[in-house]
């Protein structure tokens, strides 16, 4: 059998988070590898849909160590735009990727950690766990009491209306991927009917700017992790209803609602082919409307105690209309709904990790990207790591910076001294 490579990092995720921590490790002079099991921006040309923008503006996709590219500050990336990125990234920083590369166990040795590929064994001192937040679709265990007959799709395995059967489609899930597949499904001329549970309004912009304008200007982007009341609950705070288009239009149950979407409550389980939803719905938008309310006022108060000018007068959202006959059950096969997509979230898989980093809900242990119970492991990437940036690309470039300093610290202390 070969004796492993040796090397002080590896960098397991060739996405721009683990591309971005690539930089800072070369700006320090770190020798390191990143492992990535498929090509540069593996998941943007994957697992995402074909229409797809960002829903992030250009001005809010920057990575460390990349000059300006020029494009329009307020338009939003399509994927292909967000590969030929992440792809010229990679290229410019010399990124030192080995892709094809699977890591398949990571385990501790006496004086760091062993990885294991498909392609061979590593050794190294220090590793960065940079493989992605959403590896895996969530779907619900009833998910399986579904009848036969109606087919099932996530959104990583989505592409475009042409693959769905005819008939109806239930999206299920009102966050920024179902509120946006329930449109571009509707609009190919199928029944939609969306589920909604717990959600996040945002409209696309707000006195003349852009909601990310206002989310980085007042500071929200800036919350740290460690200052947010409930760390657990924020984490899993569901993304923003926004779409990235040409246009900046704004999306929201009342655009849906008015051309022609069924709004319905949370998906609870399903019965004898019959789906059974929440009655909470008008109880649910209520919230997320005052909750809107309540960042509106936020940037409100900012902006006139920061003293700023020339913006347009206060034009908040209408709130949500829904209506009272909503039904509470539907059965799917009378109705004709024949696909169900599962728009409920993603989870991380780092089944491949041999480390006891986990906690009870399989998330990895860790202080803003720290890895507890592992020392000299990092995580990268993912919904509030360090601040409410982590959760976008533009997060990764201080994310990286703190992290990297902290590994440079930790080898120049001589632990885990390098291989
Ligand atoms: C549908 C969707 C839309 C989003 N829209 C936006 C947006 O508009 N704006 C924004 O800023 N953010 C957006 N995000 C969030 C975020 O930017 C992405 O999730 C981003 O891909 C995370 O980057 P990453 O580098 O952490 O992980 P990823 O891009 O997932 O990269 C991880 C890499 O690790 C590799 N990998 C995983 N396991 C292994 C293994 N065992 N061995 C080797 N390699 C492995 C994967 O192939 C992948 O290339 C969106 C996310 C999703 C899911």
């Amino acid at each position: 059998m070969a004796s492993p490579n040796h090397v002080n990092t590896i960098v397991i995720g060739a996405g721009h988070a683990g591309l971005a921590m690539s930089q800072r490790l070369t700006e320090r002079s770190i020798d390191h590898v990143v492992l990535e099991r498929g090509e540069v921006a593996n998941t943007w040309r994957t697992e995402r849909w074909d229409s797809l923008r960002l829903l992030t503006p250009n001005s809010h996709t920057r990575l460390p160590g990349m000059a300006d590219r020029g494009t329009d500050p307020d338009g939003f990336m399509t994927m292909s735009d967000v590969v030929q990125l992440i792809n010229d990234y990679a290229a410019t920083i010399e990124a030192p990727v080995q892709t094809g590369t699977t890591v398949t166990r990571v385990i501790a040795t006496d004086d760091g950690y062993e990885v294991t590929t498909d392609r061979g064994v590593w050794r190294c001192s220090t590793l960065v766990l940079a493989s992605g937040s959403a590896n895996v679709a969530n779907v619900p265990a009833f998910a399986q009491e579904l009848p036969p007959s109606v087919a099932t799709m996530t959104p990583m395995t989505y592409r475009s209306p042409a693959q769905l059967a005819e008939g109806g489609v239930l999206v299920v899930g009102g966050s920024a991927t179902g509120v946006q597949l329930a449109e571009e499904i509707h609009r190919s001329g199928r029944p939609v009917t969306l589920s909604v549970g717990e959600h996040v309004r945002m409209p696309r912009s707000y006195r003349g700017r852009d909601i990310f304008w206002w989310m980085d200007a007042a500071g929200v982007l800036d919350e740290r992790y460690d200052e947010v009341d409930d760390i657990v609950r924020a984490r899993h705070t569901p993304s923003p209803q926004l779409v990235g288009s040409p246009e900046h239009r704004s999306i929201d149950l009342n655009t849906l609602g008015e051309i022609g979407v069924e709004i319905v409550g949370r998906l609870g389980s399903v019965n004898d082919g019959v789906a059974l939803f929440s009655g909470a719905l008008a109880n649910t938008c209520r919230l997320a409307d005052l909750k809107l309310t309540r960042l509106l006022d936020r940037f409100d108060q900012w902006a006139s105690s920061a003293g700023v000018e020339g913006l347009a007068e206060p034009d908040p959202p209408r709130p949500t209309v829904v209506s009272a006959d909503a039904p509470l059950s539907i059965d799917l096969r009378r109705r004709g709904i024949n696909t169900v997509l599962w728009a409920t979230g993603y989870r991380p898989d780092y089944s491949w990790l041999g480390l006891p980093v986990l906690d009870y809900r399989g998330r990895i242990r860790n202080e803003g990207g720290v890895v507890q119970g592992a020392p000299g492991v990092y995580l990268l990437g993912g919904s509030l790591l360090r601040t409410r940036r982590s959760s976008y690309i533009s997060g990764a470039a201080e994310d990286s910076r703190v992290l990297a300093d902290h590994l440079h610290s930790y080898l120049a202390s001589g632990v885990g001294s390098p291989t």
